[in-house]
């Protein structure tokens, strides 16, 4: 038997679909998480359960939408779970009302019923089951409480109860529809109402007959039909919600309190940012310098350690060398910076889990609405700060293409935890009490230049958003432990593993490229190395924003490509070997290659790292939802391009305040950036149409 779980987005359906089947999706607290489906059996059964992504109606606008509606179309169910969040009942049942059409056996599971019961409210179930005449089952999916009745009620033979939910002038033209079409179609009453709602999908069923019948029930209503079908299902919800209630919440909860401190109109964005250097200042700064000081002379005191046990084997030089300067000078880097990461990640898995990280969605939303992205498309960039490849796939929960296309470009600009290294190291090495500041300081340029970018991109492409992002703030839940320590373990898991894997490699290659000439002679000066020529050819790119030609940069920065943590890994196999040091904060020692380092080539090799191209997993991702090759080419460029003026312009800023100020050259550099800026957000912008936000379903352009 096949189950589908169809609801609203953050309704509760994959932690059921964990409880039912002892699998482990991801489970956030905010719209959006699962954007692929995802099947598994439940315990104890054999039925197989298909966790689907989020939808609020059966008319899919975006990618993930239709992955839903494709299913219970194509794989044809024998039974759809709907997953009724009951805080939000009236949202919730204007997708059941589409599923009831469906000829396939509907069990509501009235989730959430905890909260519910907390805020003293009561619903007469067995007048909802009338109401609705399907099967309702009362659940909590996370306290697991009603589950076993959910599974019994699986077994039971039920037989599908057509619900008349229109008004009969309505219900007569859609009868008369079911009645032209042919005899063996399923989901006849469903493909009736879409095809009123002139739903574009059924246009190969529309014969001359049905065309006559619309074109009557057209002519009967002053405005569209699928406004007037959606009108008239929150009419029947507004109804079936009043006959359900039995009484209505009195108190202001505890959630509501808090949002009004974290949502106020003043205090709001300030603390955003409180919370978010706090978090910086945590992982980069103050703590998480000690701890990496703490790391670093462990595998300082290791390597040693290796060095003196192989040498007392009397192996080659040169096995040794591969061993000390190029292994675990490599991968132990980068293995130093597992706690600040686990601080980094354990504040953002609080952030997501407490459902504040909604609340900076909402707070941002307002922003971006203005420069012409949906509140929406903040997702993607929230789930990017962890990785970029999820945060691509994620836009596939926009709708508009040119904004789905934008945000996959804009995503890597989030300072991913790969680049956290680079961040780390850099900002606590020249900046040292600030080290918190610059790194808060450059997660808000991410923001400022993401902001910047959409406002030009949109300029160029002239499109107008026009995905309608239903906005309900879940409420805020105290973490659980068990949840918080598999996220961040997950996360953590998976950075030892590029370790071991990615960066390994690499850092023997690396190691190989520094320790020989093109004669294959091992040993050599280091300038003379094969890995020095090459980057001696293209050092000249890096001179405007380093003030010196460094091979030994350029090389590290190019193989960001590959994973954005083997930056300061190669640093660190490269000032091992030309300084016999391999503890990371010897890497800018003075008499080592990378001595030349000041505050403002520090800071702009910094923002040239986070905003250059990403890693290449990420760029498949990009051409992955990019689709087309020559955009992904464009893409790539413009991130290069930005990141190299943006980390030029930082440098020669920079440069001259160390200086001393010279003002008339940096007014005379703000001044172009502000022309630039004021020109294009001057030029007059097109009249936008906006598409009605009846809740997702009636899509009409309102101009
Ligand atoms: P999905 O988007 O429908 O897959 O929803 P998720 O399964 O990701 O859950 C969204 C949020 O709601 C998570 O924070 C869950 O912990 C929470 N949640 C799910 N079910 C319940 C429930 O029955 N009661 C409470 N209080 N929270 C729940
Ligand atoms: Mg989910």
């Amino acid at each position: 038997m096949k189950i589908a779980l169809v609801g609203n987005q953050n309704s509760g359906k994959t932690t059921l679909f964990n409880l039912l089947t002892g699998m482990n999706a991801k489970i956030g607290n905010w719209p959006g998480v699962t954007i692929e489906k995802k099947t598994g059996i439940i315990r104890g059964t054999n039925y197989e359960i298909t966790d689907l992504p989020g939808i609020y109606s059966l008319s899919p606008y975006s990618i993930e939408e239709d992955v839903s509606r494709k299913f219970i179309f194509e794989e044809k169910p024998d039974i759809i779970i709907n997953i009724v969040d009951s805080t939000s009942l009236e949202r919730s049942l204007y997708l059941t009302t589409q599923l009831l059409e469906l000829d396939c056996k509907v069990i509501i599971a009235l989730n959430m019923m905890d909260i519910l019961e907390k805020k003293g409210v009561k619903l007469d179930i067995n007048q909802l089951e009338y109401t609705l005449q399907t099967k309702v089952i009362r659940i909590s999916a996370l306290k697991g409480s009603g589950i076993d009745d959910l599974i019994s009620e699986l077994h039971k033979e039920q037989s599908v109860n057509t619900q008349y939910i229109y008004d009969a002038k309505l219900e007569n033209f859609i009868s008369r529809i079911q009645y032209y079409l042919p005899d063996n179609m399923q989901n006849k009453r469903f493909i009736a109402v879409k095809l009123l709602e002139n739903d574009n999908r059924f246009e190969d069923i529309n014969t001359y007959k049905i065309k006559k019948v619309i074109e009557e029930a057209i002519r009967n209503y002053d405005t569209d039909l699928e406004e007037v079908i959606a009108t008239e299902r929150y009419e029947f919800i507004k109804q079936a919600k009043e006959k359900v209630m039995e009484s209505k919440p009195i108190l202001e909860t505890f959630s509501d309190k808090l949002d009004k401190i974290f949502l106020n109109k003043i205090l709001g964005v300030p603390i955003f940012v409180i919370v978010m250097s706090f978090i910086y200042y945590l992982s980069v700064g103050v703590v998480g310098n000690y701890t990496v000081n703490w790391m670093s002379s462990i595998v300082e005191n290791v390597s040693e350690k290796i060095e003196i046990f192989l040498s007392s084997l009397g192996i080659f030089n040169w096995l040794i060398s591969l061993m000390v300067d190029g292994i675990i000078a490599g991968v132990g880097t980068v293995i130093g910076f597992i706690p600040q990461l686990i601080i980094l990640f354990l504040c953002i898995s609080i952030l997501e889990t407490t459902g504040y990280m909604s609340r900076i969605a909402l707070l941002l939303d307002k922003i971006f609405r203005k420069i012409g992205l949906s509140g929406k498309s903040l997702i993607p960039f929230i789930i990017g700060s962890g990785c970029s490849v999820p945060g691509i796939m994620g836009t596939r929960i926009l709708e508009n293409k040119s904004e789905k296309d934008i945000t996959s470009i804009l995503v890597p600009f989030i300072p991913c935890s790969a680049k956290l290294p680079i961040i780390a190291i850099f900002s606590n090495y020249f900046f040292g009490k600030n080290a918190g500041i610059v790194s808060v300081s450059i997660y808000f340029l991410a923001i400022a230049i993401i902001i910047i970018s959409a406002i030009i991109m949109k300029k160029i492409t002239s499109y107008s958003s026009d995905t309608t992002y239903i906005y309900e703030l879940p409420e805020y839940k105290i973490p659980s432990v068990k949840h918080i320590s598999k996220d961040v373990c997950e996360k953590v898991i998976e950075f030892i593993k590029r370790a071991g894997s990615i960066i390994l490699i690499c850092s023997i290659i690396i190691w190989f490229l520094v320790s020989f000439s093109f004669n294959l002679e091992y040993g050599v000066n280091i300038e003379e190395s094969i890995l020095a020529s090459m980057g001696k050819t293209i050092s000249w790119i890096f001179y405007p924003m380093l003030g010196v030609k460094s091979w030994g940069a350029t090389v590290s920065a190019i193989q960001g490509l590959v994973a954005k943590e083997q930056v300061i890994s190669s640093m660190s196999v490269i000032a091992g070997l030309a300084s016999g040091t391999d503890n990371e904060a010897q890497i800018f020692a003075s008499n080592g290659i990378f001595g030349f380092f000041t505050a403002s080539s520090a800071y702009a090799f910094m923002i040239f790292n986070l905003f250059s191209a990403p890693c290449f997993s990420a760029i498949g991702a990009m051409k992955k939802e990019l689709v087309d090759t020559k955009k992904l080419l464009k893409a790539v460029s413009f991130q290069i391009g930005i990141a190299w003026i943006l980390a030029t312009l930082a440098y020669q800023i920079g440069i001259r305040i160390e200086k001393g100020f010279n003002f008339s050259n940096i007014l005379i550099i703000l001044s172009i950036i502000f022309l630039v800026i004021f020109i294009l957000l001057g030029t007059k912008n097109k009249k936008e149409c906006k598409r009605c936000p009846y809740y997702n379903s009636c899509g009409k352009p309102i101009c």
